[in-house]
């Protein structure tokens, strides 16, 4: 395999990163250690998210340090410190304790980035309670699905989306008791059922006593993204905590003086395991944006709120890189010190672009839905072959597998592609999906969870992702991952874009076809088809480079960002659409 190496140099470690020596790190680590840098509720009471995010901090030195800068759409800045953020959540708990919400009530929260998502999160945690999040813009019928299919109890949402998108299906929600109005756009109601929080948060108690909490007790119920196919309800307990603070410590660098800004939409598990929890568990200071995304908006917030560590998607670095590099340099990014992505392959002109651009290459790093955070990442410390997704985190054993009719194997010999597969056991492990048991055990074979993503393991134990095993192509005998092609596509200059699917082929069973979005200055063209068509086939052979080429403005994805190639395939071949709740709007 030839890849780019980017070389770690001295300079680059300002502050000494956690993970300075991997394999000693590696060898020496278990979860019961990692368990240590927690504090435990007290009197051994169990191990509870929102005492270890909140509380601990609160009742320590850290209580006026910051915990949550708020950046809302219009301008306004809202600050809450551990302190006041402990209040805050003590206050919901007591709303939910009051209105008779009991541990194990699943307490949806339906609303954009606003500072009360993030105490209904926590104050639900408190509370033993099971906090899921829904995306603000899902339609109804997304909406009702999951809210049915978690049996909610109580809705938190603000005026204007319950009255556009729950109003009416509301009676069609059996469990649905209470839902509780937040926002500054909220009207007085007097419908049966739904209440004011402002005027419930008010009358409650700011002192909380977090029950004892078994680290087995579900904590999180969160949905897939919808990418291939309907989404999944992914269960996860407390003690996930364990591995979300230690991922953030050594996939995602944290120190204590670090700013942190996760762009995720809490949503997904992405905004919820690092956009609230890691963050909070470390005692840092987290930033969070209500806007979309916007370029100039974003360097913006990374000078002015002195980002030091920026988590970010594919999807967002290639929409910067086509506004290109002289636009960054209008900025002052010196705080700027670690730069992290996930959702999606990093194809390897990313990473580099984030060095050129920032002066600090981009860290890919993988994990799901289901495995609730982070498991094999590019670090601080360690140097990045551009392209790979890195190697697995301390206590997270990761082989790439094959399936065998008694179980599976897994495959020693180096490049070779199968299943990327993850030992069964770590504390964030999904422990169901809801409702689904028999899609859930069909996830483990021979003590190994099956990922459904295929890759490759090099000689030195990095991990490179091949693409969905859905996505995979099969064509004259190969098998060809789409993110290797939408890969050397972008290295051309006027492609911004790129998604690539098998297309039937009576001969080949399938071909290679391409659909490619430009960037800023470029105009579909035949001769710029050819051109592309040439200029992937002199890098990838005549077998794997794409054998069609269509351009579109803009690629279908998920409202997490995610290329949805199987639309791109439907779309092609005519066929149903399939399960689009989570599509982006206009894709
Ligand atoms: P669904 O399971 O409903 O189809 P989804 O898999 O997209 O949706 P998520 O759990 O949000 O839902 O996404 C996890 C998937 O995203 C991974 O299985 C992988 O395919 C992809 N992914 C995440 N990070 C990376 C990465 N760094 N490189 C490559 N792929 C990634
Ligand atoms: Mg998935």
């Amino acid at each position: 395999m030839a890849w780019t190496t980017i070389t770690k140099s001295r300079n680059q470690r300002r502050s000494a990163p956690h993970l300075h020596d991997y394999e000693s790190v590696r060898s020496h680590f278990s979860w019961e250690q990692a368990r240590q840098d927690l504090e435990g509720l007290p009197h051994g009471q169990g191990l509870n998210i929102a005492h270890e995010a909140v509380v601990r901090h609160a009742s320590g030195a850290r209580a006026p340090h910051l915990a949550i800068r708020w950046l809302g759409k219009n301008g306004m800045v809202q600050d809450y410190s551990y302190g006041r953020l402990n209040e805050l959540t003590n206050r919901f708990a007591n709303v939910l304790r009051r209105l008779g919400v009991n541990a194990g009530d699943r307490v949806f929260v339906l609303a954009g980035r606003i500072p009360e998502l993030y105490i209904a999160a926590l104050g639900t945690l408190k509370n033993r309670s099971v906090f899921s999040p829904l995306f603000s813009a899902f339609g109804p019928e997304p909406i009702r699905a999951r809210l049915t299919i978690g049996q909610a109890k109580v809705l938190v949402t603000t005026s204007a989306l319950y009255q556009r998108k729950v109003a009416a299906l509301r009676s069609t929600i059996a469990s649905l008791e209470h839902v509780l109005l937040i926002g500054e756009d909220r009207q007085p109601t007097t419908i049966d059922g739904v209440q004011d929080l402002g005027l419930l948060m008010q009358e409650a108690s700011p002192d909380f006593t977090i029950g004892p909490t078994d680290p087995e007790d579900v904590a999180l119920l969160h949905f897939t993204s919808g990418t291939t196919g309907t989404p999944k309800g992914a269960m996860h307990v407390h003690q996930a905590v364990i591995a979300h603070h230690m991922t953030g410590k050594y996939a995602l660098d944290f120190h204590e003086d670090d700013r942190f800004w996760c762009t995720a939409d809490p949503g997904w598990v992405t905004g919820t395991s690092y956009g609230i929890i890691a963050p909070l568990t470390s005692g840092i200071t987290s930033i969070v944006d209500e806007a979309e995304y916007d370029t100039e908006r974003w360097y913006h917030t990374l000078q002015d709120q002195q980002i030091s560590i920026w988590y970010t998607a594919p999807t967002a670095i290639r929409m910067m890189m086509k506004s290109g590099v002289d636009m960054v340099r209008k900025y002052d990014l010196h705080r700027l010190r670690f730069l992290a992505s996930v959702g999606e392959p990093l194809n390897p002109e990313a990473v580099l672009w984030g060095r050129e651009a920032f002066g600090h290459p981009f860290h890919d790093n993988w994990w799901q839905t289901e495995t609730g955070g982070i498991m094999i990442a590019n670090y601080a410390a360690m140097d990045i072959r551009a392209g790979s997704m890195g190697r697995p985190l301390p206590g997270i054993e990761a082989a790439v597998v094959r399936r065998t009719e008694n179980g599976v194997e897994v495959v020693e010999e180096p490049n070779a592609q199968g299943e990327l597969a993850l030992r069964a056991g770590w504390p964030s492990m999904f422990r169901g999906y809801w409702n689904e048991p028999e899609r859930y055990k069909k996830c483990f074979v021979g003590g190994w969870y099956l990922t459904g993503d295929l890759a490759k393991r090099d000689d030195d134990g990095y991990f490179w992702f091949v693409g969905r095993a859905d996505d995979v192509i099969k064509t004259s005998g190969h098998l060809i991952g789409p993110f290797e092609v939408e890969s050397v596509l972008i290295e051309h200059k006027a492609v911004a874009e790129a998604g690539v699917i098998g297309k039937p082929d009576p001969v080949a069973m399938e071909v290679v076809k391409a659909f490619v979005s430009l960037k800023d200055g470029y105009a579909p063209s035949e001769e710029l088809r050819r051109e592309l068509l040439g200029f992937s086939r002199a890098r990838l052979g005549a077998v794997v480079a794409p054998k069609e080429i269509t351009f579109l403005a803009t690629l279908p994805k998920t409202r997490s960002g995610k290329i949805m190639r199987r639309l791109l395939k439907a779309r092609e071949l005519g066929l149903p659409e399939g399960d689009t709740s989570t599509l982006e709007a206009g894709s």
